[in-house]
């Protein structure tokens, strides 16, 4: 019998950070890991950001903030909506969290009754499916697949809407697929919304910056659904500021009430250091971003190439973000050196992981169960010797 609650027995660990845990074990057995398995840009945070966290800490910020955020910040944030996204928000809109990871939990948390429905288009990031279950609602996945760039359409977005439908969740750029929705594709899902009034929308952009078509586009830009979206976006991933711990949601004031009373009786404002930091990030232009986005551009075209030609695997050409998602299905069924037959996804993940010493996620976490993430927030160096050592590792399966 498990002293712990059903709450915690019922919640899967977070694949992402399972294949981190197992990669740093054998580094630490002095094996040379390359670790393609976390979503964590490989830069620096930029020298800008660092000291103004510096002066904040000089200054003796180093006290309680507001829970939703010290007021430049969230004006800041407000600012930015407008400026990048051409959104309009009030300060009061903003609840600034721990990490996107705490607003997406906070958004869902606030909104959700046991067992109402939430729809998540399949491939999505792992922790979704997790936090709906640990806010006591149901997720309902809408499979998408390769064929349609891994994006789901407005027939396939109507068709599993019911009378529990509570809420739609996604990310675009999507991790892991890389896939990014025109705004054509976001009026097509707008169009399904205008009918089913009660369905609140949350849209998970935090990799608006690392897309390679174009500008980002929102599914908040369209008045007819906006004060139904809930906006998350952070700065992990633009500003290479994964160690900070900070993010945001942007809603109505309603649902960003809620999300400040929420986080008032379980984290109350994140890092005060952290937040000035942000501040002077979204102050400080786009730069550095742009330069980051520039070289996953690159990468992506190293890895597409190498990956390209490894027999069986059936690659797809991300838009965005810094992961490929390609199927792996061919490799079932076979043989390794050792007579071990690679069953799945998770088979084949770790046979990689073990055998040719490179880390990525098996598909199934992220709900697709024929592929695997590979990240190329790496250097070129790295990713070059990864993908020959995945090349070198199926192609043996006999
Ligand atoms: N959403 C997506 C799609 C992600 O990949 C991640 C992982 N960084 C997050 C949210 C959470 O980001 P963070 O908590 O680091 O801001
Ligand atoms: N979001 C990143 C990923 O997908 C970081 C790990 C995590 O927060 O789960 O790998």
């Amino acid at each position: 019998m498990t002293i712990l609650s059903n709450r915690i027995n019922n919640l899967a660990e977070s694949q992402t950070i399972k294949m981190a845990k197992l990669g740093r074990a054998l580094s630490a057995q002095g094996i040379s890991v390359i670790n393609l398995s976390f979503g964590e840009p490989d830069f620096h945070t930029p020298q800008f950001i660092k000291d103004a966290a510096a002066e904040a800490m000089a200054n003796n910020f180093t006290y309680y903030t507001p829970v939703s955020g010290y007021p430049d910040l969230r004006k800041a944030i407000a600012e930015k909506l407008k400026r990048e996204n051409g959104l309009d928000y009030g300060f009061d809109q903003i609840v600034v969290s721990t990490g996107a990871k705490q607003a997406l939990a906070n958004a869902l948390m606030v909104m959700l009754n046991p067992r109402d429905e939430v729809i998540i288009p399949t491939p999505y990031w792992v922790s979704y499916s997790e936090m709906v279950k640990l806010a006591e609602g149901e997720s309902v996945f809408i499979n998408a697949t390769a064929e349609n760039n891994f994006k789901i359409t407005a027939a396939e977005l109507e068709a599993a809407i019911t009378p529990k439908t509570k809420m739609f969740m996604f990310s675009s750029p999507c991790n892991p697929t890389g896939s990014v929705y025109s705004k054509e594709e976001l009026a097509a899902l707008v169009s399904v919304f205008e009918k089913y009034p009660n369905i609140y929308i949350i849209s998970d952009e935090i990799y608006e910056h690392i897309n390679f078509i174009g500008g980002h586009e929102s599914i908040a830009q369209f008045p007819s659904v906006k004060d139904r979206v809930i906006l998350i976006n952070g700065f992990s991933k633009a500003y290479a500021m994964t160690g900070w711990r900070i993010g945001y949601l942007a809603a109505d004031k309603e649902i960003a009430d809620a999300a400040d009373k929420l986080q008032g009786q379980i984290t109350s404002g994140t890092c005060s250091i952290t937040q000035k930091a942000g501040v002077a990030a979204l102050n400080g232009g786009l730069k550095e971003v742009h330069e980051m986005r520039d070289a996953f551009l690159k990468r992506r075209g190293i890895v597409y190439d190498l990956l390209s030609q490894i027999e069986g695997l059936k690659v797809n050409l991300p838009d965005g973000a810094f992961y490929f998602f390609p199927d792996v299905s061919a490799f079932f069924g076979k043989k390794t050196k050792d007579g071990e037959v690679l069953n799945n996804a998770e088979d084949i993940s770790l046979y990689l992981l073990n055998t040719a010493h490179v880390s990525t996620v098996t598909g199934e976490a992220f709900g697709n169960e024929k592929c695997i993430r590979i990240s190329y927030a790496a250097s070129e160096e790295e990713l070059r010797e990864a993908c020959k050592r995945i090349g070198e590792a199926l192609t043996s399966l006999k």
